[in-house]
């Protein structure tokens, strides 16, 4: 484990995933309307949208104005609406939803970051998942210079063991999302701000 990471655990040991969820249906339901929001908004609306479509039985036959409706706050409920009622009624037709990257990313609406979060979540798989918060701490440190998050994601797992892949992807998005936030990040209070290149240009 480089020192970057050991700085940024000893800032955030408890780093995890913040989604509340009961199944593994749910969890990746939640993880899709989390694009663009926040996870404690998404948390406030899934009970609403769980309460009435218990799975993906009920959601596959799911009133799109009515799902529109539960999910609006979230925003881009347009497509948040489609891609839900489509991924809930591929999982039906699939007898179930895929325990692979691959496979994972054919289902209406699940790109390579949503995928990996499942999979790390759901399977104990190891990735790094890269989200915009993971993305804008990588590449202000300087672990990486690139705004794909395909790459950046290999990038870091080359960086790092296997083994440190799930715990570098949930500190690195907690130190994006409580400190080196998009704007006015805190570095005055950050353990890694003799590491960072960020801090280095702008001090
Ligand atoms: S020093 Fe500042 S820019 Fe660098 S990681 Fe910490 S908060 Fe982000």
């Amino acid at each position: 484990m480089d020192n970057y990471l050991k700085k940024a655990i000893e800032m955030y040991p408890n780093a995890g995933c913040e989604l509340n969820y009961t199944t593994n249906f749910s969890f990746l339901v939640a993880v899709m309307l989390s694009a663009q929001t926040t996870d404690k908004h998404v948390n406030q609306i899934t009970p609403i949208l769980f309460e009435k479509y218990k799975d993906e039985f009920d959601l596959s036959n799911a009133n799109f104005n009515d799902v529109f409706n539960i999910i609006k706050p979230l925003g881009l409920a347009n497509n948040k609406t489609k891609s839900l009622i489509a991924l809930a009624k591929e999982i039906v037709r699939l007898n179930g939803i895929p325990n692979n990257i691959s496979d994972l990313q054919k289902l209406p609406g699940i790109g390579y970051k949503t995928a990996c979060v499942y999979m790390c979540q759901i399977h104990n798989e190891p990735h790094i998942a890269v989200d915009t918060h993971v993305m804008r701490v990588a590449n202000r440190l300087g672990l990486v210079d690139s705004a794909n998050p395909e790459v950046i994601s290999k990038l870091l797992e080359s960086r790092y063991k296997k083994e440190e892949y799930i715990k570098a992807h949930h500190t690195y998005l907690f130190l994006g999302r409580y400190k080196c936030t998009s704007k006015n990040p805190k570095c005055e209070s950050c353990l890694l701000s003799s590491l960072c290149k960020y801090f280095k240009e702008n001090n």
